[in-house]
């Protein structure tokens, strides 16, 4: 019966684990793409907990990859309040207070624990996946983004959890995190919560004035740095004007893409010129990703170049390269 599915190879550590969270085995779940582009033939067989059996379950999607992170995605709003703890207190703070009425000390006892086997769990980073020894192909985790010690699928699911955690308007931190960068994410939280308030006059406000703020540091930090090996932004391209794309199978990140714009890269050369730059500026997220978004670019570029008519009129993001 074994030609009817396929299961992943289980070291033997992991032996009785749930792939997906760490929770112990229940059952294993047949994945099948939908749509299935590689037209994979067998389910492949996935060891779950019970929780994120019953989440797969209701799941479609093309890839394995896709499928974790919606797992994962179910796991943060499951236990959303349990995260919650680690936003509002330290371990130490909830050791010190003190909590009146039988209820409220209990929760002091679990608080700290739910939130340790919340942040395990979405956390979680499986083992590396592989069928009979042959490793599977094209399994991504370069989009994960980390704040604060917890593991989001991508960072617009990071903002969107923040925004929900921090009781911060989704749309307003989006931009904020858009204007400051995807780096300063503790920065971008604290500046919404320090707002005056969420109208939208308040929020257009702040935005004027956090982009006055970013313009006049800009200034400072080009007077101190030398123009030759910095490379400096002459312009803003909206990170949601940007669309990403996939050439060749690779992912081409509208990050990478934005930045390239805003320093009027469009050329391999100008971007072998800025590659110090590049990596000094995306190596802060990780290496990975760094490595990653660079090579998507690589390939970009030179798609552009070798294909000029693919560039003036098919490439989504033409309009705004005729801006450069
Ligand atoms: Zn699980």
């Amino acid at each position: 019966m074994t030609d009817l599915y396929q299961s992943i190879d289980v070291p033997f550590n992991y032996r009785h684990t749930c792939w997906f969270c760490g929770e112990p085995y229940f059952e294993s779940y047949g994945f099948m793409p939908s749509p299935n582009y590689e037209h994979q033939a067998h389910p492949l067989m996935l060891p779950c907990c019970q929780e994120c059996f019953t989440s797969c379950k209701s799941i479609k999607v093309s890839s394995l990859d896709l499928l974790r992170d919606k797992v994962k995605e179910q796991l943060h709003k499951r236990y959303a309040k349990h995260l919650q703890i680690g936003v509002n207190w330290t371990k130490e703070e909830l050791e010190d207070c003190e909590f009146e009425g039988k209820a409220l000390e209990g929760f002091r006892e679990s608080a700290w624990a739910m939130f340790e086997i919340a942040k395990e769990r979405v956390n979680y980073q499986g083992w590396p996946v592989s069928i009979d020894g042959i490793p599977v192909a094209g399994m991504t985790n370069v989009f994960q983004f980390e704040f604060d010690g917890i593991c989001y699928t991508g960072l617009n699911h990071a903002v969107q959890q923040l925004a929900l955690k921090h009781g911060i308007p989704q749309p307003y931190l989006e931009k904020v995190v858009e204007l400051v960068g995807r780096s300063k994410m503790a920065y971008a939280l604290r500046f919404c919560k320090t707002s005056y308030g969420y109208s939208d006059a308040q929020i257009a406000a702040s935005l004027d004035s956090l982009k006055a703020l970013l313009a006049e540091e800009a200034v400072n930090e080009s007077m101190v740095d030398s123009p030759a090996v910095t490379s400096t932004r002459s312009r803003e391209f909206s990170i949601s004007e940007i669309h990403d794309l996939i050439l060749y199978r690779t992912q081409i990140s509208a990050y990478a893409i934005q930045w390239a714009l805003e320093r009027g890269i469009d050329t391999l050369h100008k971007l072998a010129v800025q590659e110090d730059a590049f990596f000094e500026h995306f190596a802060k997220d990780s290496e990975m990703v760094a490595f990653t978004y660079f090579n998507g670019l690589q390939i970009y570029l030179e798609k552009r170049e070798t294909d000029p008519l693919w560039a003036e009129q098919e490439d989504p993001n033409r309009e705004l390269f005729a801006r450069l």
